[in-house]
């Protein structure tokens, strides 16, 4: 099969003969119908994701149909469409029994993560771990569901609890999650305030449902937030990008008892705060990693029912995986991009 193998950090992915995998009797084989591009595939190919081993086939956000099945697969059949759940985890260990999945101590393999990944035409796997989609999702929304919708819906749903007409600030609003992220707290019922540094990005946010924007400078954007909320300060902040200085302002721009959730991460970047301001002010912070099967199966099922829409600005052939990088390493590309074998 076709797959784009990265064979150096720091270098772009090439067309490379591999390989199709076989499908153990557990197993599915998936034919990939497509396959995100997310920022995450940006830091493995430059080698800052650690445990990651050389060659390497990026993508984790995959959708697909069922080609072939193992002989003791009873629930899937060759035809289904669906996405792999992009960890096969322990299904033993104390977070994968409380259903934190994505918390797993023993994860076996992750798409994308050495692994083989999406950046390819087959993968193969485990039958628990294949959700089905609803025939009215379409593939590239599928695909971008595994990571960046569900990521967002985590982190607002299940970790911040985001309640009807609270106010929402969403840091990094313009990019692929962060648009994704405005549209589920906006479907939750907040007011969505949406903060990018390109303001370019603004219009596709509204038309996401932000109901403010604020632009942010090099004095961040807590000012921003202030002066929309008559000087109280957003319930919750979910900040995508995690910059020391961003994380400053997403503090700034909490009420007293708001929530912040950390969902971007750079290595060795320290979050720092200064705690009066967190004690007497009675701050929580969250940390929120990715999504579970339960996430999974809720996001894929509120896009099958229209509640949720995916949005996925391009759609590049699978050879030209290194100019959809690149163009999310320039801030070209916005929302999602899609990569079709
Ligand atoms: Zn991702
Ligand atoms: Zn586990």
């Amino acid at each position: 099969m076709k797959a784009m193998v990265v064979t150096e950090f720091r270098t772009q992915p090439e067309l490379t003969e591999v390989p199709t995998p076989e499908p153990q009797a557990d197993e599915v084989l998936v034919r990939i119908q497509a396959a995100g591009v997310c920022h995450t595939d940006m830091k493995i190919r430059d080698g800052l994701v650690p445990d990651v081993p050389l060659p390497l086939v990026l993508g984790h956000e995959i959708a697909g149909v069922v080609e072939a099945v193992g002989s003791d697969v009873s629930r899937v059949r060759v035809g289904d469409r669906g996405v792999p759940y992009g960890y096969v985890t322990c299904g033993r260990c104390r977070f994968c029994i409380d259903g934190r999945t994505s918390l797993c101590s023993q994860v076996r393999l992750r798409y994308g993560f050495g692994q083989v990944g999406g950046y390819s035409q087959f993968l193969t796997v485990p039958e628990q771990f294949f959700m089905p989609v609803g025939a009215s999702t379409p593939a590239d929304k599928a695909a971008v569901a595994s990571c960046s919708v569900v990521t967002s819906y985590r982190a607002l749903v299940k970790r911040a609890k985001v309640r009807q007409g609270e106010v929402v600030v969403v840091v990094g609003a313009g990019g692929g999650v962060g648009l994704q992220a405005v549209q589920i707290a906006a479907h939750a019922g907040a007011r969505v305030i949406a903060v990018d540094t390109d303001k370019r990005r603004f219009p596709l946010a509204t038309e996401q449902g932000a109901h403010e924007t604020v632009l942010s400078s090099e004095d961040g954007f807590a000012e921003g937030v202030l002066d929309l909320t008559q000087g109280q300060g957003a319930a919750v902040v979910v900040d995508l990008v995690a910059t020391a200085s961003t994380m400053a302002a997403s503090l700034a721009a909490l009420e007293s008892g708001g929530r912040l959730v950390l969902v971007g991460y750079r290595p060795d970047v320290p979050f720092t705060a200064v705690v009066p301001d967190v004690v007497f002010r009675e701050i929580e912070v969250y940390g929120s990693h990715w999504a579970s099967l339960t996430d999974m199966r809720e996001v894929l099922a509120m896009i099958d029912e229209g509640l949720l829409n995916p949005l996925v600005m391009r759609s590049y052939p699978l050879e030209e995986a290194a100019r959809a990088l690149e163009e999310l390493a320039t801030g070209e590309a916005m929302g999602r991009t899609v990569l079709t074998p």
